[in-house]
């Protein structure tokens, strides 16, 4: 079994989708309806689903069973890929799958999304083949546009919901175990409110030598307000930001002493001991579930080398908060825009200073307790005879809340691959035992959510 979902994997992988070169859209489509026809044969209903922004790449819809005695459960991955070449110091070519004798397959997109879209059709595939059956509903949504900021994925989905009725639960196969030998199931996300801050002053750029010492300089303006932001230990001084953060339970603080995280080799990562807790589980939920703040750049400002004396005209700051549970992303934007409002009336500045929101993304925070995790938590279990971390990512992946919205659902992230398989990076790999795991435990859940009815 599993030679066959190598061979089924390694032709998922000669398809370059690579979503952000325009060049693959065709290796897109063909990957798409390969997939498509993949699923038909199975006994699948599938549909291509247009993007509704032109030239970006077409959603997978497709389902089994309507069964009205059974729950529906949603698939949810993307086929499309990172960039990747041999001259970007692959040892081999990234779209010819490659099997080594340490037991993984080489290739990019093998555990970011290739993979779990093999483990999810071979469970469908082996359920029919020695049940003739699936034991609930099935609901397949795939994307082709994931690694390019899921373009088109919200109006396309919002758009074409009908397709499916009746979601129970939704299962987000795109991420990989927090650690490499202990399975996981992801819960939560944080959010992002992206804010910027332009001061403008003079018409155009100006030299030290000449307006030097006469006028408010914009930079000086902006370190003053942003350095009012944060205090050295981390905490975010805008008014009310802390409000609506949820307190910790105990339930989910135990959840913490459980996860396999070693503080060295954070810091070993790192580089630096620069934490401000010196603790592993603060740490991790300074990580996880406790709000931040960070400065990214400055936009207009003299970034070379060298000792140009240019004083800027205009500048721009970039400023992030990720955002945890109950925190409203526009609500910390207005209250960010007002904080800063404040710092500006007491500088007393003839520049002009304006604050804007530019990206803002919802968390998401799933229930531990609920039938998803219940039933996924046993299914990991029955495979590989331990219990899964219950992790929670500092990231954001905003179509995770739409989701839930959209189809009135629950949903649960249950990984495929390892933290040390290298999505995104050179030499993308995907263990041949979490391949073959992932596909019994999909089966084992499916059973596990119809013996609830
Ligand atoms: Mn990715
Ligand atoms: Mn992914």
């Amino acid at each position: 079994m599993s030679n066959e979902m190598i061979n089924f994997l390694s032709t998922l992988i000669s398809y370059p989708s690579i979503s952000s070169n325009p060049n693959n859209s065709q290796d897109s489509k063909n990957l798409a309806n390969f997939i498509i026809d993949s699923y038909t044969n199975l006994g699948f209903k599938m549909e291509l689903i247009d993007n509704l922004i032109e030239g970006k790449n077409p959603l997978i819809f497709g389902k089994f069973g309507d069964d009205p005695n059974k729950k529906t459960i949603m698939f949810y991955s993307h086929y499309d890929v990172q960039p990747a070449s041999i001259q970007d110091g692959w040892d081999t070519e990234p779209f010819d799958l490659i099997e080594k004798s340490d037991g993984y397959v080489y290739a990019r997109g093998a555990s970011d999304d290739k993979g779990p879209i093999t483990a999810t059709y071979f469970a469908m595939k082996e359920l029919l083949e020695t049940t003739s059956d699936i034991p609930v509903n099935i609901a397949i949504l795939y994307e082709g546009e994931e690694e390019s900021s899921s373009h088109g994925f919200e109006k396309t989905v919002y758009k074409n919901k009908s397709y499916f009725s009746d979601i129970d639960g939704i299962l987000i196969l795109d991420t990989s175990w927090f650690t490499d030998h202990r399975p996981s199931l992801d819960y939560g996300l944080r959010g992002l409110t992206y804010m910027a801050i332009n001061v403008s002053g003079p018409n155009k750029d100006q030299h030290s030598g000449l307006v030097g010492g006469t006028i408010r300089e914009p930079m000086s303006d902006l370190i003053s307000i942003l350095s009012k932001l944060i205090d050295s230990d981390g905490n975010v001084q805008v008014d009310g930001f802390y409000d609506d953060v949820l307190p910790l339970s105990d339930a989910e603080n135990e959840l913490y002493d459980e996860i396999d995280f070693n503080i060295n080799d954070y810091v070993s990562y790192l580089g630096r001991n620069s934490l401000f807790q010196q603790n592993s589980k603060t740490t991790l939920m300074n990580m996880w579930r406790n709000p931040s703040l960070s400065i990214h750049g400055i936009q207009g400002a003299f970034s070379g080398s060298g000792s140009k004396t240019v004083v800027p005209a205009s500048v721009t700051g970039k400023v992030s908060m990720r955002l945890v549970p109950n925190q409203d992303p526009k609500t910390i934007s207005e209250i960010f825009i007002a904080y800063v409002n404040k710092i500006v009336e007491n500088m007393n500045t003839p520049n002009s200073i304006s604050v804007e929101p530019i990206g803002l993304g919802e968390w998401w925070y799933g229930d531990v307790n609920n039938f998803l995790f219940e039933s996924a938590k046993s299914a990991i279990e029955n495979y590989w005879g331990k219990e899964p971390n219950y992790v929670r990512s500092g990231g954001s992946i905003p179509i995770i809340p739409f989701m839930e919205k959209t189809f009135n659902a629950p949903a649960i992230g249950l990984p495929v691959g390892q933290s040390s398989d290298g999505a995104h990076s050179q030499n993308e790999r995907l263990r041949i035992e979490n391949l073959v795991g992932a596909k019994h435990v999909i089966i084992n859940l499916l059973n596990e959510i119809s013996n609830l009815n």
